[in-house]
């Protein structure tokens, strides 16, 4: 039996997009596939190893019962559970339904709604269990899924940092373009992504969630200067990280 120590990755409410970044680390892979025994994966092999496991990586939002319940036996198997991506750290674009009626929608959406069985919410997996760290971004970032492996690995703490996609995006010499008048939540989200959208002059839209201390009052403040209602304000926040407690509570002081 192998002494490596045994990787379990988890799929819950999601559109499988972070399990792919790990898959995506095609260089380092077969590292990865040396250093930790890969006991179930099912993006990458129908094999499953029973547990316990010594790191469980999940993706996904809690949005049924049953899965309420499922998560609850992955913790007790998991020696250390990491929540990957938006939907495991925020609940996700699912999540949506959280400032809705569910009930409404799905009458909405399917011919015979009745046969549905789902949560009137989506959870982040900490809503339900105690998760040792979380990593952010939708999809999580490859290079800080492996800095997180490699440190778990090592017995240290991830040097994930937890300042703004605006630092970023000033390493990386893009010109600012919310003093030009475009609305960007880069001031308040969480570095990991490199300051894609606005290399590309488009506004972050808060896809990695917030940052460790968002000045939330004082970004939608400078948004409202700049003309934007308060129904614009709060389509912003309501994006994939919406549930996030920082996010909602600002979308919703600009409720109408
Ligand atoms: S966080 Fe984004 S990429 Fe990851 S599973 Fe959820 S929707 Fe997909
Ligand atoms: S463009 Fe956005 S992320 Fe970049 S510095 Fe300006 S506000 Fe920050
Ligand atoms: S939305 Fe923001 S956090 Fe997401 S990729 Fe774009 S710049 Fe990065």
């Amino acid at each position: 039996m192998s002494t490596r120590p045994r990787l379990a990755v988890w799929k819950f409410a999601s559109c499988d997009g972070c399990q792919l970044s790990l898959l995506e680390c095609e260089d380092e892979l077969l590292a990865l596939a040396q250093a930790v025994e890969i006991a179930r994966f099912a993006e990458a092999t129908s094999t499953v190893l029973p547990g316990p496991y010594d790191v469980s990586l999940v993706e996904g939002s809690i949005t049924t019962e049953h899965d309420a319940r499922r998560i609850l036996e992955v913790r007790a198997q998991s020696r250390v559970l990491v929540a990957i991506g938006a939907c495991a750290t925020a609940g996700g674009i699912q999540a949506l339904r959280n400032f809705g009626d569910v009930n409404a929608f799905a009458a909405a959406v399917y011919p015979s709604p009745q046969f549905l069985a789902t949560l009137a919410t989506a959870t982040p997996i900490s809503a339900h269990v105690p998760v040792d760290l979380e990593l952010r971004g939708c999809p999580v970032d490859k290079e800080q899924l492996l800095e997180l492996i490699a440190a778990l690995l090592a017995g240290r703490r991830p040097a994930v940092a937890g300042y703004s996609v605006c630092i970023e995006c000033k390493r990386r010499a893009n010109v600012c373009i919310a003093v030009q008048g475009t609305p960007c939540l880069g001031p308040a989200t969480h570095a990991g992504c490199g300051a894609i959208c606005p290399a590309f002059r488009r506004g972050c839209y808060g896809c990695f969630g917030p940052m460790e201390t968002p000045n939330m009052p004082a970004l939608t403040a400078q948004w409202q200067q700049a003309g934007m209602t308060p129904g614009a304000i709060r389509q912003a926040l309501r994006m994939f990280t919406a549930a996030a407690p920082e996010f909602a509570a600002e979308s919703e002081r600009h409720d109408d």
